[in-house]
């Protein structure tokens, strides 16, 4: 790669990003400790977050830069344990970033249910459900594969007994649909206390994303991937 086909100032910008997202994981409770991670694509490179820092002590220079081969260019630390399902989200979509928490909420959903059904109308950010990927273990190109898989036509995959991912066109709307994802299931689970949630059908998740193309609504338009 030429010195001038790198974008450093959007790299620097990015990475500062992913310093002050990451805080806010913890601090809204989408991950504990150093679990989680997040990334972003500039260009053909990869910032992200590195493995086994805790966010509250992560600087700009920790956050690692790679290629799409997986060559570390920048970062004094080692690159996060899901670089594999990173890079594979990044290799067969158009993400822009990728968004990786162990919530509460979604892990507990995860242990029992084989999707999030369309509880809400905005679930269509993400697809017509968001499935949950059978286990595998963490860091492994099985999760990544099995990731990959839900993610070509999903904005958001959940990972059985660990966690979830959502990808986006910007850090910041894929952090937003992090959260909404997180309070999909929470509204899932309340309305099973109730009884029988109501689920929206096909066509009612299409009028929905009529209506909102009509109304250029953009978090829920560019999520039209499905035929
Ligand atoms: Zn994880």
């Amino acid at each position: 790669m030429g010195e001038s086909t790198i974008d450093h100032a959007a790299i620097l910008s990015a990475r500062r990003d992913l310093v002050s997202y990451g805080v806010r994981l913890l601090d809204d409770r989408l991950a504990l400790g150093t679990s989680g991670n997040l990334s972003v694509r500039v260009g053909d490179l990869i910032a992200i977050t590195p493995s086994s820092i805790a966010y509250r002590d992560t600087s700009v220079e920790d956050i690692c830069v790679m290629t799409l081969d997986g060559e570390q260019v920048d970062g004094r630390a080692s690159v996060s344990s899901e670089w594999p399902m990173h890079r594979g989200i990044y290799e067969a979509t158009d993400a822009r970033a990728v968004v990786h928490t162990h919530s509460e909420e979604l892990v507990a959903l995860s242990l029992v249910c084989d999707e999030l059904p369309a509880v809400h109308y905005n679930i269509v950010a993400f697809a017509d459900s968001v499935p949950v990927v059978g286990y595998t273990r963490f860091g492994s190109d099985a999760l990544a594969r099995g990731t990959v898989d839900v993610m070509l036509d999903h904005r958001a995959a959940i990972l059985q007994n660990h966690g979830a991912v959502v990808r986006s066109n910007s850090l910041a709307q894929a952090y937003e649909h992090a959260l909404l994802l997180e309070w999909l299931a929470r509204v899932y689970r309340k309305s099973l206390c109730y009884g029988t949630p109501r689920i929206l059908s096909a066509s009612e998740l299409n009028e929905v994303r009529d209506e909102a193309q009509r109304r250029r609504y953009g978090g829920l338009t560019n999520a039209r991937e499905r035929p």
